[in-house]
Formats: C-alpha cells, sequence, structure tokens
C-alpha cells in the first residue's frame, strides 16, 4: 500500500511524461514459440500488466501503436524482401517455427505494429517541446536489429529502428542519431540499413562475436560475463558516445544469465543498473526504448525493469514469487458482475433448462470468460472461430468443450468434477486438451504421450483460468494426476504432488533429466528407458494439487527423499 503511494510519487517525479506503447497483438500468434526458442510471447503483456500494477506508469502513460504502412517500410527494405514477407515460410524461417503454424496477416499486424511504434515514438521524441531534458519512450516490442535492407534473419523481418529514422530524415530531421545497442547480440542488421544515413553513431556490447561490423562501435564480453565486467564496459562505452539528438537504446532481455540465445550473465539487478546508468547519460537527449531479444522464462521482468528504471527510476526488485497471469486473472475476476459466469438464478440447478457444468457454469458464461481472459482473441488471431461451448455428462466429472463452429473441431476439452484430495474440496481436473488442428507434427514439435494434434500454447491461460473457476466454486484449489512427465513438467511452477516424498522423486527426475529436450525425456520415462538408483522406473501418475491460498511446502522431506535418489537414462 505504502509502496503505491511512493511509486505514484516517483513517477510524478521522474516518469510523468514517459510514453508506453503496447497492443495486445504484440503477442505472437504462433502456439509453440516459447518451446522452440525460449521467448516468452507474453513478454509485453506481462510488463505492461505489472508497470500498471505497481504504478510505475498510469493508464496516460500508454500509445496504442497504428500499423507500418509499407511505403514507410520501403523506405529501407527492398521490394523482394516485403515481397516474401508475404509467405509463411519466410517467417517461419526467421522465428522458427513450422509454417503450418503460421497466420502470415497477423504475424506481420504482429511487427507493423511494433514498426509503427517505434515510427510514432521517435516522431514525439524529436517533436519541439519546452523541456530541457531528454524526453522518453518505452515501445514493449521492438528494437529488430538483425533485419538489413534485403534479409530478414534473426526473428527479425523489418528493422523498425532503421525505419523509424528514415521516416525522420524524409520530415526534415537532421540531428545525429546515437543507437546504444545492448541486445546480446550484434547489431549487423542496423548497421547494414544505417550505412547512408548522414548523422548516426552506433555502439553496442555484445556476448558473441560476428567479426568486425564496420560503423559499430562494438565490444565484444566474454561468454558468461556478470554484471561487474558489463557495466564496466558500459561505462566506458557510455563516455565515448558523442552527443546527440535523438537515442535508439535496445536494452536487450537476451543479456540475463540462463538465456538461451545470449552468452552473457547478468542479474536481472544489473540489467535494472544498466538501463539507470544509460537513462543518466541520455539525460538531456530525447530516447526511444525497445526491449529487443530475450529467451528466458524471466526475460519479461528485464522488460518490466526498463520501464521501472524510466518510470520511476526504481531498484526496487519485482518479487519472485509474483505470477503475472495470476494477478491479470485475479484483476479480471473481480471486474466480472457475479451473475456473468453462473447460471441465472431464476433457472436453478433442476429446472431443465439450462445444463450447468459443476452445477455453476453455463455453457455462454464459460464462453464469455474464455474471451474476457483473452483465449478467445488468441484463437481468433490463430485462424479459429466462430466459437460454441457444449456442457455434456460423461462417466466421471463432465466435460465443457469449446469447438470452432465451422469446422465442428474441438479446440478445448475439460473433464473435471467437485473432489475432496489431500483433505480439502478441490477441483478436480480428469483431463485436458488443448488442440491446434490447423498446426502438424514436424521433426522440430513431435508428437507428446496423448496428444493426436499439437497444442495450443494456451496452458498457462487455461491453467490461471481454472483456477478462477475453483475460486467461483468455493473450492480450495486444483488437482490432477499428471499422466504423464511432461504434464507435470509444465505445471512444476504453480503445481506440487501431495506427498513430499514423491514431489521429492520428481525435481530428482527434473534434475537429472535436465540435458534432454521435454520431448525425448517424456518418451525416455513412458517407454521404460530410465532407471532410479539402478532399477527401472515407472511413472506415478500421483495427485498434484495447486493451492489457491498457497501453503508451505514441506521442504525437508522433499529435499531428503530428492538426494536420495538418482535417475539415469539408459
Ligand atoms: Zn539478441
Amino acid at each position: 500500500m505504502l509502496r503505491g503511494i511512493e511509486n505514484r510519487v516517483r513517477r510524478w517525479l521522474f516518469g510523468r511524461d514517459l510514453a508506453v506503447w503496447y497492443a495486445p497483438e504484440y503477442r505472437l500468434p504462433l502456439s509453440n514459440v516459447e518451446t522452440r526458442t525460449g521467448f516468452e510471447p507474453r513478454r509485453a503483456d506481462y510488463a505492461v500488466w505489472y508497470l500498471l500494477e505497481s504504478n510505475a506508469i498510469a493508464g496516460r502513460n500508454l500509445r496504442t501503436p497504428r500499423r507500418a504502412e509499407y511505403a514507410e517500410l520501403a523506405r529501407v527494405h527492398t521490394p523482394e524482401l516485403l515481397d516474401s514477407l508475404g509467405r509463411a515460410e519466410t517467417l517461419a524461417r526467421i522465428w522458427p517455427v513450422d509454417p503450418s503454424d503460421l497466420p502470415v496477416d497477423e504475424m506481420m499486424t504482429t511487427f507493423r505494429l511494433a514498426c509503427g511504434a517505434t515510427i510514432d515514438a521517435a516522431r514525439e521524441m524529436v517533436a519541439p517541446s519546452q523541456r530541457i531534458v531528454g524526453r522518453r519512450a518505452l515501445n514493449l516490442f521492438g528494437g529488430f536489429h538483425h533485419a538489413k535492407p534485403d534479409v530478414a534473419a534473426g526473428h527479425c523481418p523489418v528493422n523498425d529502428v532503421a525505419v523509424a529514422i528514415s521516416a525522420l530524415r524524409v520530415e526534415g530531421f537532421r540531428g545525429r542519431v546515437l543507437v546504444i545497442d545492448l541486445d546480446a547480440h550484434p547489431p549487423d542488421g542496423t548497421a547494414a540499413c544505417l550505412a547512408q544515413d548522414p548523422s548516426h553513431w552506433i555502439g553496442s556490447i555484445s556476448g558473441s562475436d560476428w567479426g568486425s561490423l564496420p560503423g559499430v562501435d562494438e565490444t565484444v564480453l566474454p561468454e558468461g560475463a556478470g554484471d561487474e565486467a558489463y557495466l564496466t564496459a558500459l561505462d566506458a562505452l557510455l563516455s565515448r558516445m558523442p552527443g546527440g539528438d535523438l537515442a535508439f537504446v535496445l536494452a536487450g532481455g537476451d543479456v540475463l544469465s540462463g538465456d538461451s540465445l545470449g552468452r552473457l550473465g547478468l542479474t536481472l539487478a544489473g540489467c535494472r543498473e544498466r538501463d539507470l546508468r544509460v537513462a543518466d547519460a541520455l539525460f538531456r537527449v530525447p530516447s526511444v526504448w525497445l526491449p529487443a531479444g530475450g529467451y528466458a522464462r524471466d526475460s519479461w521482468r528485464v522488460l518490466a525493469g526498463t520501464g521501472m528504471a524510466l518510470g520511476i527510476r526504481s531498484r526496487m526488485p519485482i518479487p519472485k514469487r509474483y505470477d503475472p497471469l495470476a494477478a491479470k486473472f485475479s484483476a479480471i475476476a473481480r471486474s466480472f458482475s457475479p451473475a456473468e459466469l453462473d447460471g441465472d438464478a431464476d433457472l436453478g440447478l433442476g429446472s431443465g433448462r439450462s445444463k450447468l457444468f459443476l452445477g455453476f457454469f453455463t455453457a455462454e458464461g464459460i464462453e464469455h470468460a474464455l474471451h474476457r481472459y483473452g483465449l478467445l482473441p488468441q484463437l481468433t488471431r490463430m485462424g479459429y472461430g466462430p466459437f460454441r461451448v457444449e456442457i455434456h455428462d460423461e462417466g466421471v466429472g463432465q466435460s465443457a468443450r469449446l469447438l470452432d463452429a465451422p469446422s465442428g473441431q474441438v479446440l478445448i476439452e475439460l473433464v473435471a468434477e467437485k473432489q475432496r484430495i489431500a483433505g480439502a474440496e478441490m477441483l478436480y481436473v480428469h483431463w485436458l486438451a488443448l488442440r491446434h488442428p490447423r498446426a502438424h507434427f514436424s521433426e522440430e514439435r513431435r508428437q507428446l504421450p496423448g496428444q493426436d494434434v499439437p497444442g495450443l500454447g494456451l496452458a498457462r491461460e487455461m491453467s490461471a483460468l481454472l483456477l478462477r473457476m475453483a475460486v467461483g466454486l468455493g473450492l480450495e484449489g486444483l488437482a490432477l494426476r499428471p499422466a504423464a512427465y511432461h504434464l507435470a513438467y509444465r505445471g512444476r511452477e504453480s503445481m506440487r504432488f501431495v506427498d513430499p516424498a514423491r514431489q521429492g522423486r520428481f525435481e530428482a527426475l527434473v534434475r537429472d533429466l535436465a540435458g534432454l529436450p521435454l520431448g525425448e525425456a517424456t518418451r525416455a520415462v513412458m517407454e521404460g528407458r530410465v532407471s532410479m538408483n539402478g532399477a527401472p522406473y515407472k511413472w506415478e501418475a500421483d495427485e498434484m494439487v495447486r493451492w489457491i491460498k498457497p501453503r508451505p511446502d514441506d521442504r525437508l522431506a522433499i529435499e531428503a527423499e530428492k538426494q536420495r535418489v538418482k535417475f539415469e537414462v539408459a
């Protein structure tokens, strides 16, 4: 509470004119990008939700992007390149996903919105102003620095920074532009795009050596370089930086330790310090900040941290246990009127006029909830809809199905009932399938046990929604028996096995199979190729729970079992 007030005061002091560009469409319309690249498609969502909730920014700081026009893109990129972006194969190659899983128009909408925002942010920053200190803008998607005039590469179809600079030049802006590229990879595309620009300087710190980059003040740090080495190099770079009239800062998230593509080893505190030092160095220079890469679970925290640095100049860490989806869904639930999810009170249970899921939710109420919590908008972008929800009684429990009405195909199937588990009333999930029938299995995306088609990439949203259903039913949490290793693995951050020893064996299994891709690890367990302390190991589908009010783990018992067992793959 006090923190909220303090942040509001700091926001007034430091960030009241910070422009934050964001659209829900910044989320890539891809179902498999997280598994394939480690990129968190919800990064911009998580960051903006957290910044608003923590009062680091206010609603009036937000700006709505427009799609960049092809006339703007064509100032930098060749017709051949722009033409190729209309084909799923081109975009699938740079992301990299299977072309069957790539809706071209929606994908380009995401990138054109980000690009339009970078252009308009830059325009706003150089517009005449009374202020003597530099104004700042943060675009929550952008910094596509690997795109060259004629080549799309490395997650970058077009180069938003170069397109924005060319837009300003056409409008008569003659000032010197600074590009401070702090992504973990070198700005090869930006250097190529800006080669003809009359007045610019590019400074960069990377963790990968891609050879010499003409026109770039490039520092390559050794693999694993941490906060101290990085900040020393940053101070040196900033001391060499010339004066400028507009800056673009690529505050890359892939400098974070453990990133799957970046090779540096910064902590979250180190990333925040980086941003504060750059912001100080640009005190008088208007700047546009962009997130660039980030391929770790916590990369959204780097981006939210950039917003904390710009909005309230704060070093306060984002709480480790903070779950952005759970927080957002709980806020949406508070905004629901109680009558929206459940059946009409007048109809009641026994009227027979409307079947209720778990005695509470109507099909209409479930469909509306799927819309409000953002699942239907994402499915629409993936090419599905209009939708229909059906409720049926099953042998055990009841099913609720979301169907794609035109094809009649099932997209989401939930079979559940109320059950007493671990001494508490729980929402027990017998079966949950998230089906993406338009996508195909491929060498990169192999079938997992229990799948007939690839998944939708919405498991986190569905889990948060199930938790809201449990709250609505007055239950204490969610429970399920994971039929295979990958199901327990995916739920491991919020769910625990009821039995501490079972949890210990599971954590030991995660530890010992860490070197294997998830699908391969799952198959190894299912096919009996894993041994525990030398004896064949059979998957134990015991009860896992997620409490609405989190309960402390019995860490002692968990650790004891975890140390006792050792798994090996034959
Ligand atoms: Zn990168």
